[in-house]
């Protein structure tokens, strides 16, 4: 079974649609890791993440994307309410971070329970 790793652009400012939002690629573990994207030849970096968590079409997998994509658009909110809902069901006190760290970009102050930022 040959592992599946994710790329990211290095500079997002220096991206392509491909690389900016981060890439997926099976590879031989003997093969060198990429460090420039296959379509713009910008500056990529390996995206590291336990190989666990990237079941392709679990449930879990799916909901960790959308919330990533969401982050990607700076729609934390959206990001930080999906987070939050899948914590509370999966009981994954990762998300819970998550979505509390989400929150804050949202502009939610949990510090002072103060809404008017
Ligand atoms: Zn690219």
């Amino acid at each position: 079974m040959m592992p599946t790793y994710a790329y990211r652009a290095v500079d997002k400012e220096k991206s392509c649609d491909h690389c900016g939002s981060g890439f997926e690629i099976i590879q031989r573990m003997t093969e060198p890791a990429l460090t420039s994207c296959p379509r713009c030849k910008n500056l990529i970096s390996r995206v590291l993440f336990a190989p666990a968590v990237v079941i392709k079409g679990s449930p879990l997998a799916e909901t960790d994307r959308k919330i990533k994509e969401y982050e990607k658009e700076g729609k934390w909110s959206h990001a930080a309410e999906l987070a939050d809902k899948e914590a509370e069901k999966t009981k994954r006190e990762d998300l819970k971070t998550r979505a509390l760290e989400d929150y804050k970009k949202a502009g939610y102050n949990f510090d002072k329970y103060d809404t008017d930022t």
